[in-house]
């Protein structure tokens, strides 16, 4: 199972906005108890206040420059703090997957006494809810490292979709990095689940949604991804394309990243709406950025 392939399906999301939570102040954790709902519709409300006070707040072209240059700034270092973060669970997935192997191997051999009749059932039983508690470790550093790649790459490229020519409605490109459409469509989150249920029925597993609106992680980017989502699926694989060929028949905008870094594998994905290049103020971006 690698992180590009593991479904994260909307009943998952909120254990994983509660990881998220972790990474933001302490004061965000409050809210998340009262469901996705009321979290999303928190964060998006919070965030049209912020960009309000933010246009009121740019009264002149130096003044706008001056904040350019500090939102750049921000985003840098956060950026940076994500990525040492990153490491670390890197590190942390290494023990974990060992932790596994080792249960693994526990397991069959208790299953081999208990077959034996040496060992009760409990006590097989408990190295099989050990062995079940470590996958679940296992799979959530997994699922952290692939989102945080994905919000890497999108604040990476960030500038690169800024620069891009303006696409008429119903415009296509592709690139070595980049594949655009601006599809027609009036899309909004609310549509997502017949996405969802097109890939459900083709594949047999979930979309493996990692971001679903706006984010603690988009609020410490300073990005408005409040309607748009992210899918861990490379444009390139045989789901991937098939996803962009619904989302094209459909009229749905998406811009399908194949990778930060030309031939890098991390952070490739499918953002579903359009591109995430406003900006937001965030709410912590001066406070605790990455613990875990
Ligand atoms: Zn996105």
């Amino acid at each position: 199972m690698t992180p590009l392939t593991t479904g994260i399906g909307p009943h998952r999301l909120e254990r994983m906005f509660k990881r998220f939570a972790q990474l933001a102040s302490p004061g965000s954790l409050g809210f998340i108890g009262f469901g996705l709902a009321i979290f999303l519709s928190t964060i998006s409300s919070n965030a049209a206040s912020a960009q309000d006070k933010a246009n009121k707040s740019t009264g002149s072209a130096s003044r706008s420059s001056a904040s350019d240059a500090e939102l750049a700034r921000l985003r840098a270092d956060t950026i940076e703090k994500m990525k040492q973060t990153r490491a670390g669970t890197e590190k942390l997935l290494a023990l974990h997957e060992d932790e596994v192997k080792k249960l693994t191997a526990e397991y069959r051999q208790r299953q081999e006494l208990y077959n034996q009749g040496l060992i009760s059932r409990a006590e097989l039983n408990q190295t099989e809810r050990a062995r079940a508690a470590a996958m679940i470790r296992m799979d959530e550093d997994k699922r952290w490292i692939a989102e945080t790649d994905i919000a890497i790459t999108e604040a990476s490229m960030r500038d690169v979709l800024v620069g891009l020519p303006a696409m008429a409605p119903g415009g296509y490109s592709e690139s070595g990095t980049l594949i655009r459409f601006n599809g027609t469509a009036s899309w909004s989150l609310a549509d997502a689940a017949k996405i969802e249920k097109f890939f459900s029925q083709a594949f047999g597993h979930v979309l493996p949604i990692t971001a679903f609106g706006q984010t603690p992680t988009h609020d410490r980017l300073r990005f408005d991804h409040r309607n748009a989502m992210d899918v861990a699926l490379h444009p390139d694989s045989n789901e991937g394309r098939s996803l962009l060929s619904y989302l094209r028949q459909a009229g749905v905008p998406f811009i399908a990243f194949r990778s930060a870094v030309p031939g890098a594998a991390t952070g490739a994905h499918i953002h579903i709406g359009s591109p995430s290049v406003r900006a937001v103020a965030g709410a912590d971006s001066q406070g605790v950025c990455c613990k875990r």
